[in-house]
Parts: C-alpha cells; sequence; structure tokens
C-alpha cells in the first residue's frame, strides 16, 4: 500500500474544530449521522488507497498527451475516473435536486484530501467539475441548471475555469476574449486562454467552459467582464469552435492536461448578468481556493506517509544510546524525528485550518438564522485566503522537508518523494498567487469598513489557548495565547496605516503567515482539548495521544515565532525599485 488515508485523524479534526459532531447532533448536517460518515470516509479511503494512488506515479511518468487536436490522459485513467465518478463521489456536497448527496462541504473536503493524497493530478479535474456546479446553480438560468447540472453533479461531464491569458494572470482586467450578442440569444466567444486544467482530455464526452470574456461596450477592467458557459458539445450534439492548441510541459500534476484553448467563434451561454462575471467566477474560485489550500494538507500527508517508512527502513550511522553493532535505523535519529513530527504537525495544522474553513461555508449556508449565517460567511471570507496561502505554502515546505529524510534518494525520481515536491509547487501560484491571497486577506477582508472580524477570531484563538491550559495542557496553550496577542497586535498595526498602502501591501505576506500560524496553533489546540477529554472519557485511541502530541509540538517549535513575525511585519521597509535594480 502506497498510501493509507488517515481517516481516524481527519474525522477527529472534522468532529471537533470541524464542529461536524455537534451539528450532526443537532440536525445540521444534511441529514448526516456518525455512521454515515463512518461509512462514506472508509469507502472514499478504499477507492483513494486501491484505485487512485497506483496509478499516481506511473500518471506523473507517462504525462497527458496532444495530437490532432486530441487530448489522451495516461493509460487507464479514462476506466478510473468513470468508476470515481459512477461511485457517486463526485456529488458529495452538491445539491440532491441535481442529484449530489447534499452534504456538508465538510465532508466534500475529507474525501477531497484522500482523493488528492492518493493522486492528485486526478483530483484536479473534479475540484473544477464541483466548482463550476456550484457557480452555475448559484448564478445560471433555470435553462443552464436544467442542462447541465445533472451531467456536472454526477461527473458524467467535466468543467473548466477559463480565466487566464497570456497578458491577464493575476489582472484579469486585462483579459481580452471576446463575447458578441448573438440574434439567438447565444453569445459568440473568440479569443485564446492559456494554462487551462483539463481544458481538454479523453475521460468524459461533455466538457463545459466557464469562460470570462468582454462584451464589446463593457467598460474597461474586471467590471466589464462577464462569464460565459461555453460547452465542447452542442445541445444539438455538434461539436462547438473550442478547441486544444497545446499542452503545456510543467514542473509536475504531468497528468493533469494544462490546456492552450482557442475560442473561434464558439456559442456560449450568459451566467449571471452582463459585466458582473468576476462575481459569478468568485462563487467557483472561493471552493477552488479552498481546496487548492486542501491540496497542500493532502500531498504533505502523503509526503509524510513516504518520509516515514523510508525513515523506518534506511540504516544509517549511530544514534544516541543505540545498542548492539548495527546502524541505526534514520527515525531512531534525534534531528530525523524533528522532521518527520514537523511534517506531521504542520500537516494536521493546515487539515484543522481547513476543516475551520469549510465549516463557516457550511454554516454561512444552513445557520439558524441571518446574523449567524452572516456572521459565518464573513468568516468564511477571511480563512479562505488563509487556507489557501498558508496550507500551499505548507505543502510546499512539507515535501521539501521528505526529501530531505530521503536524502539523495528523494531528489532521484525513484522513490517517488521527489514528485510529492513537483506536484506541491503548483499549489502557492493557481487559484490567485499566495501574494494576491495576502493583500485580498488585507485590503478587502481584515480593512473591510466596519469589520471586527479579525479581532475576534484573534480573541476566540487566545481562549483556545486558555482553555488548553485549563484542560492540563500549559505547554500547548501559552504559546497558543502568545500567537494570538501577535495577531491582535499586527492587526492593529494594520488599522494604524490603513493610509499608507506601500506598507501595508509590503506586510500582507507576513500578516497572512502571522494570522495561519496562530489560527492552526489555536485549532490544534482545540483538537487537543476534544482529544483529551475523549482520553478522560476512557478512550485510548492512538490518535488521541498523536493530536495532543501534533499540538504540543507545533505550538512549541512554530507558534512561538508568532511574535517574531509580528515584530518582522511592523518592522519591514520594502527597498524601492532602484535600490533592487541598483
Ligand atoms: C499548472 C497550471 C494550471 C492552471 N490552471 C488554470 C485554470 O484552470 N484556469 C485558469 O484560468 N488559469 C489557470 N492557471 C493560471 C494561473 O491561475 C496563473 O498562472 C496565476 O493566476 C498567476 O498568473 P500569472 O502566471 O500570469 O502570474 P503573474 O500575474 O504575472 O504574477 C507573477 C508574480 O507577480 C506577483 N504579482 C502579480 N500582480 C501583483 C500585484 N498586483 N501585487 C503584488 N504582486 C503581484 C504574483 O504574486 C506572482 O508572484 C494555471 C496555471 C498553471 C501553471
Amino acid at each position: 500500500m502506497t498510501y493509507r488515508a488517515p481517516v481516524d485523524a481527519i474525522r477527529l479534526s472534522l468532529e471537533t474544530v470541524g464542529g461536524l459532531a455537534r451539528d450532526m447532533a443537532d440536525g445540521r448536517a444534511g441529514g448526516l449521522t456518525p455512521d454515515d460518515l463512518t461509512g462514506i470516509l472508509c469507502e472514499a479511503a478504499r477507492f483513494a488507497e486501491e484505485r487512485l494512488a497506483p496509478q499516481n506515479q506511473r500518471g506523473d511518468r507517462q504525462g497527458c498527451r496532444l495530437a490532432d487536436g486530441v487530448v489522451s490522459t495516461p493509460d487507464g485513467w479514462p476506466g478510473l475516473y468513470r468508476a470515481w465518478a459512477a461511485a457517486g463521489w463526485n456529488g458529495v456536497d452538491l445539491p440532491t435536486l441535481w442529484g449530489g448527496m447534499g452534504l456538508p462541504a465538510r465532508v466534500a473536503v475529507a474525501t477531497m484530501e484522500m482523493w488528492t493524497s492518493a493522486n492528485m493530478a486526478f483530483a484536479l479535474g473534479p475540484v473544477l467539475t464541483q466548482g463550476a456546479a456550484d457557480a452555475i446553480e448559484r448564478h445560471g438560468s433555470e435553462l443552464l441548471k436544467l442542462r447541465y447540472l445533472p451531467g456536472l453533479v454526477s461527473g458524467d461531464w467535466t468543467a473548466t475555469m477559463n480565466l487566464t491569458e497570456p497578458q491577464a494572470g493575476s489582472d484579469l482586467g486585462m483579459l481580452r476574449t471576446r463575447a458578441e450578442r448573438g440574434p439567438d440569444g447565444a453569445y459568440r466567444i473568440s479569443g485564446g486562454k492559456i494554462f487551462i486544467t483539463y481544458g481538454a482530455h479523453d475521460l468524459t464526452e461533455q466538457i463545459v467552459h466557464l469562460v470570462l470574456a468582454r462584451l464589446p461596450d463593457a467598460p474597461p477592467g474586471t467590471k466589464g467582464i462577464s462569464l460565459f458557459l461555453v460547452p465542447k458539445l452542442l445541445p444539438d450534439g455538434s461539436l462547438n469552435t473550442v478547441r486544444c492548441n497545446g499542452l503545456e510541459h510543467k514542473l509536475g500534476i504531468h497528468a493533469s492536461p494544462t490546456c492552450s484553448m482557442n475560442f473561434d467563434g464558439a456559442a456560449g451561454w450568459l451566467v449571471g448578468e452582463e459585466n458582473r462575471g468576476l462575481a459569478c467566477m468568485f462563487t467557483m474560485m472561493n471552493k477552488a481556493r479552498l481546496f487548492t489550500g486542501l491540496q497542500g494538507v493532502a500531498i504533505a500527508e502523503r509526503a509524510f506517509q513516504r518520509a516515514l517508512e523510508f525513515a523506518r527502513t534506511r540504516r544509517q550511522g549511530r544514534a544516541p544510546g543505540s545498542a548492539g553493532q548495527e546502524p541505526s535505523v534514520l527515525i531512531e535519529h534525534p534531528d530525523v524525528r524533528r522532521n518527520l513530527a514537523a511534517m506531521r504537525a504542520l500537516t494536521a495544522a493546515g487539515r484543522a485550518l481547513a476543516h475551520a474553513a469549510a465549516r463557516a461555508m457550511d454554516l454561512a449556508h444552513v445557520g439558524t438564522d441571518a446574523a449567524e449565517r452572516s456572521d459565518a460567511d464573513e468568516r468564511a471570507a477571511m480563512l479562505t485566503p488563509i487556507v489557501k496561502a498558508w496550507c500551499s505554502d505548507m505543502g510546499c515546505d512539507v515535501t521539501s522537508i521528505g526529501i530531505q529524510i530521503h536524502g539523495g534518494m528523494g531528489y532521484v525520481e525513484e522513490t517517488g518523494a521527489a514528485q510529492h515536491f513537483r506536484d506541491a509547487r503548483i499549489t502557492p501560484i493557481y487559484e490567485g498567487t499566495n501574494g494576491i491571497q495576502a493583500i485580498d486577506l488585507v485590503t478587502r477582508k481584515v480593512l473591510r469598513p466596519n469589520s471586527v472580524v479579525a479581532e475576534t477570531l484573534a480573541a476566540e484563538y487566545a481562549q483556545a489557548g486558555a482553555a488548553a491550559e485549563v484542560a492540563g495542557l500549559a505547554e500547548v496553550g501559552a504559546p497558543v495565547i502568545d500567537a494570538a496577542r501577535a495577531l491582535a497586535d499586527a492587526t492593529a498595526w494594520l488599522r494604524r496605516n490603513v493610509n499608507d498602502h506601500e506598507r501595508l501591501l509590503g506586510a500582507a505576506t507576513p500578516y497572512l503567515k502571522l494570522f495561519g500560524l496562530a489560527a492552526a496553533a489555536a485549532l490544534l489546540a482545540e483538537t487537543a482539548v476534544g482529544a483529551r477529554r475523549r482520553q478522560d472519557l476512557g478512550a485510548g485511541d492512538p490518535v488521541l495521544r498523536r493530536a495532543i502530541g501534533d499540538a504540543a509540538f507545533f505550538a512549541r517549535t512554530f507558534a512561538v515565532a508568532a511574535p517574531s513575525l509580528a515584530a518582522m511585519l511592523r518592522g519591514s521597509v520594502v527597498p524601492g525599485v532602484e535600490d533592487l535594480a541598483a
């Protein structure tokens, strides 16, 4: 077995910081019962372990091919995808009205973590399909919903997100793809897009493209962008004029086709209102950002498992106190154990962040009253860029440590450790680079007029530290309280500098890193308190001991850096262009 899904750890995190235990008991989890949850997690784990994981390395080696405009995924992938979709896995949190299971987003996050750990290049496609289904459900006309949601929710069809153009990456205001109003109510879309994930493939017949384009009379910039649904196959079954004309050669996720797309007067249908396309696309992007952060968690978990196995078998040197003549296995060396402990604690921290964000997303829909829903919506908005950026950076760090534990065998391709590092590296780039996430967090979320969510969260994180102290976990509690205080101080600093854009934007990334650190430390503390309670009631599962150990390691090793990060943020002055270019 190359991957063993950490079902117990995922479940503990879901039930504590994800709030799922309480929501299931209160009937606020789409009818989900604890037994259902067990069944879903175990079945998802089985598919991930037995079907997806064995194809990961093979897919990386073979990659995708483009011939005569037709893209082929690695051998066996169409059958693998059909088996996955036939089991209903695409619709975990999608509406029952359209054939989904209607479960909380938290359950989709849990299953998506397993698909992604097992095979990130495979799982990327469904991330986009599910996000597109959300966007169409929320903003599409009844006709579009009837036509496209059943196929997308079942996974019989896939979807794409067509934003990027050569001159328009982070700055979507510069996009040039054109849309002309047609006499038949449809629009004609023309232009080129690049870097489109699963833009063409052989997994399904139909591919539904969600495309950002500009009408002839649109205002300039982001206020003049509209969203269109452009199917590969038109309603009468004929081919639309959309074609893949190039496939990227890239560092990782080789089995995920990254396509250049040409739209040559292709028929498209408006989603939402004209010139309001970016707002509609954000429905898709927010889910995709959560899942991109989750990719960091998933790939970190896989890298940890591989490094642990290697460290248990490779022998080098003599560890302190080792008996006998034989060299020690790597795991006996304290420095290797420190690296392994860091990998595991960082992964658990990212998972807790993703579950907390998904919980806020769920409550934004099923909260008991308008006040609870609106509060949850603001929390989700605040946590989404943090999950996207903190967890994806973490995935890169953890997969890098994984290579380090393998030594030279990590740098060569044979062991598979290098693939995780290569695959993880895209996650801080796509779905809005991590720099853009930090700017979004500071300027649109924290400094949103009248918003005090950042302060509220910092206060809650301090309370989580205090609760850990009360539960007898003082070594966890004290650093968590200090980290929460550092976050509150840094937030106050942002407010004092609200008019100094140069300093504010220069401080955005350290602020996001600090927020992620303080939040993750507090959420791990909350998980540890939950674990301690279960132990006090007599439970002896190893996952409880691990959760307490991860929280303590994270607090002592990582959370203690929070006050320094806050000092760095306050003191940092970014050099001018002249200084750098001199
Ligand atoms: C494998 C892969 C798959 C992808 N899949 C898709 C997809 O399915 N659909 C799609 O539409 N796109 C996709 N993309 C594109 C991806 O979303 C973009 O690459 C990303 O948004 C960054 O744009 P860019 O590459 O043009 O970089 P740029 O925007 O040129 O950014 C370069 C650097 O400058 C920084 N920067 C840019 N603007 C600012 C600013 N205002 N302030 C501070 N810093 C700034 C960025 O943070 C970054 O570090 C994919 C890309 C890859 C490589």
